[in-house]
Parts: structure tokens; sequence; C-alpha cells
């Protein structure tokens, strides 16, 4: 059994102002493997103003000496990778091979990107007559949720103590043992106290009052778009920086010129992975109608080979979703999709066979679905993909932008002045052309009700910046 408390001023401590315990259930289980103590204001506070008072030094320490410590905490977290696999898989159920092939690959993957951006970040340069200086925002709230629990610690983490700013990490209550064992590696790095706290405690009273403080200048948030606004509003009547990175419903074009077969399966691969719990999953599979049956056949056929596999099994398949919230929320959808007038493929309500507990769902498709029937609207988050036939370029264009989101866009064509033509007029931060991936040194983030941030490599590294001008130095 685990015992989650907060990480504060370099030393371990259980709350001020304690709620009840959050239980940290194993998704594949359902059985409770340990407890995450729940703060309260006083504890957000406390930590606030331990990382205000840790800046004035910290922000002052030398870009080598940042770098330093940066490099110390990725040689720890190298040394203690396999735990961060063990970790992740355990608090939210990612099947072995994605915990450590990917979901642990983020934190060091992170903090090796935000070190290379670092070698020619202008931190200083001259502007006209002046010398222009960028410079640490100051105290950051981190806002986190679950799903990818290391890669968005890591994304917003390292370059905030890269560019000398202090934090306040606030994870999510259901991905806690990632979090604290970050906490360890940078007790173990040697980071000055102060610099890096922890807290846990529910959206509505700690994570409204980190972001609401008038001690910290900066929120950096990742979850659904309704938090992110919460956050905007609460944060707003200090005038504090609010860097948002929020849901999506990410669109799939699938145009006839493609390899229709091969773009649909490894769409249909993309969609799953991760039991369909990522912000850029391509949930909206929008093909060309003149292979559309041709489309339908080669997805019911992809989604049934989608094995669906314990956290603890090895090899390629989609585990449990990650808390009971999300399966009461997925299983709600499939229920709207069957009745909202779509053609069931693949999947639907029920457990897979063989699973008799556990938060795992069966792997889902609907095919004939329009971009106006909710399961095409709404983000799901989970293993359920919608299949929309559209006309033509125009029409695809038309459908895929017509969401609140955009986050992410996905195409295939083997057509390479109509992918420039089309990836130029998709409103999303993210296009990806013939599945091509996202490397750590681009920006992820995203357009419209999608956020406001961008984060990786240098361009997170400039979230975390202040501009300030000298003249007549
Ligand atoms: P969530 O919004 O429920 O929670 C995210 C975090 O915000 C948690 O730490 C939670 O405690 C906190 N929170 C909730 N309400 C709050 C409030 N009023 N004030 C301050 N903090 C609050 O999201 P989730 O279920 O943990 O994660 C899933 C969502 O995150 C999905 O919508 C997904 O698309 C999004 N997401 C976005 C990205 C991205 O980069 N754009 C990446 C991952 C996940």
């Amino acid at each position: 059994m685990t015992h989650c408390n907060f990480y504060i001023d370099g030393q371990w401590v259980d709350a001020l102002e304690p709620g009840t315990p959050h239980p940290i259930i194993n998704p594949a289980t359902e059985e409770s493997v340990g407890t995450v103590v729940m703060g309260g204001v006083a504890d957000a506070d406390r930590a606030v103003l331990t990382a205000r008072r840790a800046f004035d030094s910290y922000s002052q320490l030398s870009q080598e000496q940042r770098t330093a410590l940066l490099t110390k905490l990725l040689g720890v977290m190298e040394r203690r990778y396999t735990e961060m696999a063990q970790a992740i898989s355990t608090e939210m159920g990612a099947p072995w091979n994605l915990a450590y092939d990917s979901q642990a690959e983020c934190g060091t993957g992170h903090i090796t990107a935000t070190l290379e951006a670092a070698k020619s970040y202008p931190f200083e340069v001259k502007s006209g007559n002046g010398d222009l200086m960028l410079e640490p925002i100051g105290v950051c709230v981190l806002i986190t949720p679950w799903n990818w629990p290391m890669n968005q610690i890591m994304a917003k983490m390292a370059p905030a103590l890269l560019a000398g700013c202090t934090v306040v990490l606030k994870p999510s209550e259901f991905s806690p043992l990632s979090a604290k064992l970050t906490a360890e590696c940078v007790a173990e790095a040697g980071y000055p106290p102060g610099v890096f706290n922890l807290v846990y405690g529910d959206g509505p009273v700690v994570g409204a009052c980190l972001s609401a403080h008038p001690e910290v200048d900066m929120v950096s948030f990742t979850g659904s778009t309704a938090a992110g606004i919460a956050v905007a509003k609460a944060a707003a009547d200090t005038v504090k920086r609010v860097v948002q990175e929020l849901g999506g419903k990410s669109p799939n074009i699938i145009f006839a010129d493609s390899d229709v077969e091969k773009s649909v399966a490894r769409g249909v691969k993309r969609c799953m992975n991760n039991t369909g719990q990522s912000c850029n999953a391509p949930t909206r599979m929008l093909i060309e109608r003149s292979v559309y049956d041709r489309a339908v056949e080669a997805a019911a056929k992809a989604g049934a080979e989608v094995k669906v596999i314990q956290p603890t099994e090895k090899g390629d398949g989609v585990g449990p979703l990650a808390m009971k919230r999300q399966y009461e929320t997925v299983k709600r959808f499939i229920d709207i999709g069957m009745d909202c007038g779509a053609r069931l493929l693949v999947g639907g309500p029920g457990r897979p066979e063989g699973f008799d507990k556990g938060y795992f769902v069966r792997p889902t498709i609907f095919a004939d679905v329009t971009n106006e029937m909710p399961i095409a609207r709404q983000e799901i988050f989970g293993p359920v993909l919608c299949l929309i036939p559209f006309e033509d370029e125009e029409d695809a264009i038309r459908i895929a932008n017509d969401t609140p989101y955009g986050l992410a866009a996905y195409l295939s064509t083997n057509d390479k002045v109509r992918a420039r033509r089309v990836a130029k007029r998709l409103r999303a931060g993210n296009v990806s052309v013939n599945a091509s991936g996202n490397e750590y040194c681009n920006p992820f983030g995203g357009y419209k009700q999608s956020g406001n941030g961008r984060e990786w490599g240098r361009f997170g590294l400039h979230e975390f910046m202040e501009y300030k001008i000298i003249n007549g130095l």
C-alpha cells in the first residue's frame, strides 16, 4: 500500500487541512493499492508561499547551474525508468509495453529536449540599442491530468525549472504514483528546497485556490476544456498568465488516393492506443465516399484485431480505462451511439470476453456517423471511433473543422500537393500527414477550445519566460 503525501520545501509532509483520502485503485483489478492525502486551501497556500520564497535565490542561479541540476534529474530518472513505467501502469492501467516504451519515455524525452533547446535559446540578446532579457516568469502552478501523466508533468516541469521558475505541481489524484516518484527524483537530484513542491487535492478546492493565488505568476494547465475555463476565470483577477492544453476531437481524413486499407488500419490503431485516452486521438475518421465501403470493411477488420490485455501483459493491446468515472462515461457514449442511428461495426456494450472485473470496455467502432451526432461532437476519451463519409476535399475540410476543438488533425493521401493544401486549411495545432509523428523539438498545442499554449522543446521553454528590455546598459 502506497501512502502519497506532499513534498514541500524539500520535506515529505502530511496535510495541514486533510480532506477524505483518495483511494488509489488499480483499474485492472478494482483493488486499492494505496491512498492519496488530499489537501485543502492551507496546503495550497503553504506550497505557493514556499515556492515564492525559493524563487529569489533559484532564479538567480546561472544558466549553467540550472542546466547541471536538470541534467542530474535526467540521470536519476534514467536510473529509475523501470519504476516509473511500473507506477504509470499501476495507477492508470497502461499495458506494460505502452507504459515502458511510450508513457515513461516522455519523462526523459522532455528533459532531453529541454536541455537541447536551452543550448540555442536566446536568454539574452541585443535588441535595438537595448539588451533584451528572457527571464523566468516566477512561481508556476502546474496542474496535470492522469492520461499521459509523465508526459504532462515533464512537458511543464522541465522547461519551468530550466527557465528558473519555482513550481507547485498538482497532479491528478488519479495518477499520484508517477508524481510521487518524480518528487523523489527531484530530491535525489539535489534541487534546493522549495524549488519543486507537490500537493495533491481536488480541482474545485485546491486547483481553484492555486489558480486564484496572488503569489502565483503563471498557471500551466492540462485537462478538460471545462476545468481549463474554470482555471482561467479563477486566475483572471490576479492577471496571471494562464496556459491551457485542453481536449480534442481530432479528425483523420482518408482520401481515396491514399493506400486506403493501410491508412484505415493505422487510424484505428492510433485511436485505440492508450485505450482511447489521448487528447490528440484521431476519433473522427472522415472517409471519401468513393472508397467508403472498402474503408468500413478495413476498419471492421482492424477493429476486430485490437486486443484487450491486462496491464501486466507484454505485447500490443489496450488495457482498461483508468478509472470508474471514465468507465461509466465511455459505456454511456456507446449506448448513445447505439441510440442515435449510427451503425455498430465493432465492439459495443459490455466487457470484452474473458474479463469479468476491471474497467475494461470493448474497442468500439461506429459507421455511418454524422458530424452532428453527440458521439462525433463530444470528447469521449475512450476506445470509440466514428466513421463519417465525405464527398470531396472541400467537404472533408468543412467537417474536419466543424468542431469546437482544434488540437490535432490527421490526413492520408498520396498527393503531396493536396496534403499541403489541406493541412494548411485545418484549424489544428498538429497536423500529421500519412501517420508521421511529432518530435519533442516541435510545438504541441491546440487551436480554438483545445487551448492557447504550446509545449515541448523551445516552445515549452518560451511559455515560462518573461521579456525584459534594458536600455542604456
Ligand atoms: P480534468 O479537467 O478533470 O482534470 C485535470 C486536472 O485539473 C486535474 O489535476 C484536476 O484535479 C484539475 N482540475 C479539475 N477541475 C479544476 C478546477 N476547477 N480548477 C483547477 N484545477 C482543476 O481532466 P482529466 O480527466 O484529468 O484529463 C482528461 C482531459 O485532459 C481530456 O479532456 C483531455 O483531452 C485533456 N488533455 C489535454 C491534453 C493536451 O495537451 N491538450 C493532454 C492530455 C489531456
